[in-house]
């Protein structure tokens, strides 16, 4: 397999109506790189006509076109590692295809790449998403900066570029359900961060609806720390705690002070507090729930996704 100097790579959902502006635009702001490169698509599912415009697009130029054809849909993540298995560049940058990373800002990377950085992590300079999007990402930010030794300005900025040496890294960890930023920040010795320009969505609707994101951004707290669990045993031995104490305080009432309206306060602060409690054991069972999942997962070592097909010019 020889090497290029640089690789794209672009997760594919549904993008039938973003992929003929992308590609107007891709390929020239890469041809004016000067760079020999190649652009790999993992079509991860798409309902639409995705596929069917990336066979075109294979074929208009295959010299510089890969495309991975997925069977099913896996995710963002997984279709992004799924290229990093079969990159040939030394230096590979991700990217999305909706346009809201513009291609024309790949070069601002590529230099701090040339400085010697190995992980190169874009921050988006005036977000383009809606007003929840952007605040629920700035809230997971925050607790992803309590729990893990991460440290990235905007971790949900897909436009990235990764040495070859981190993009070994990851595809040797075999990561599933992971977050590639934060995964290729855990292997970097030289991190920087640059800021790149946003821009709305060119067409369509985000594909992750809330439900996804909730999953994803347990992927990036669970992925990367068992702090959560931690937090989770601190926070129910002070409430255990403060339940033995309550029950002190009701004995000495009742049978010191014998002073307690049982009927009506005892009851309903009982109440309250066993349904406190009950929850703060639900929210214990789901979160132990996540890394036993994620466990099981990889003991089951099924193979992360599957390949139908791979268009390539050898
Ligand atoms: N994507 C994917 N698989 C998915 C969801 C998204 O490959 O299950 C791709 C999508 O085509 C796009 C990128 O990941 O290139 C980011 O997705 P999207 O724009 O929907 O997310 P947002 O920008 O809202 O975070
Ligand atoms: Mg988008």
């Amino acid at each position: 397999m020889t090497s290029l100097p640089l690789s794209i790579v672009i997760p594919v959902y549904n993008e039938e109506l973003n992929l003929p502006t992308l590609f107007a635009r891709l390929y020239p702001a890469l041809d004016a790189l000067g760079k020999r490169y190649e652009i790999i698509f993992t079509n991860d599912g798409s309902h639409d006509r995705s596929i069917e415009l990336l066979r075109a697009q294979h074929a208009a130029r295959p010299d510089v076109t890969r495309v991975i054809d997925f069977n099913a849909n896996y995710g963002q993540h997984m279709a992004i590692m799924a290229a990093f298995e079969r990159v040939r560049g030394d230096v590979i940058v991700t990217l999305d295809a909706d346009l809201q990373n513009p291609p024309e800002e790949i070069h601002k990377l590529l230099a701090k790449i040339d400085a010697g950085h190995d992980y190169v992590g874009g921050y988006r300079l005036e977000r383009q998403d809606s007003f929840f999007r952007t605040y629920a990402s700035k809230l997971i930010n925050f607790v992803r900066e309590k729990t893990t030794s991460i440290e990235m300005t905007d971790q949900g900025c897909m436009l990235r570029a990764y040495s070859r040496p981190i993009i070994d890294a990851i595809v040797r960890s075999g990561a599933i359900n992971t977050f590639i930023p934060a995964l290729a920040y855990s292997f970097s010795g030289n991190p920087a961060e640059v800021g790149v320009k946003h821009e709305e969505r060119h067409a369509g609707v985000s594909n992750y609806s809330f439900y996804s994101l909730i999953r994803l951004n347990f992927d990036l707290i669970t992925g990367f720390s068992i702090a959560p669990l931690q937090y989770f045993t601190m926070f129910a031995m002070a409430c255990s705690g403060g339940s033995f104490a309550l029950v002190a305080v009701l004995l000495v009432r009742r049978f010191i002070f014998d002073n307690l309206d049982r009927d009506t306060f005892g009851v309903f602060t009982l109440l309250a507090f066993v349904l406190f409690f009950l929850s703060v054991a639900m929210i214990g069972i789901g979160l132990i729930g996540e890394y036993v999942g994620r466990t099981y997962q990889v003991v089951r070592a099924r193979q992360r996704y599957h390949v139908k097909e791979v268009l390539e010019t050898k």
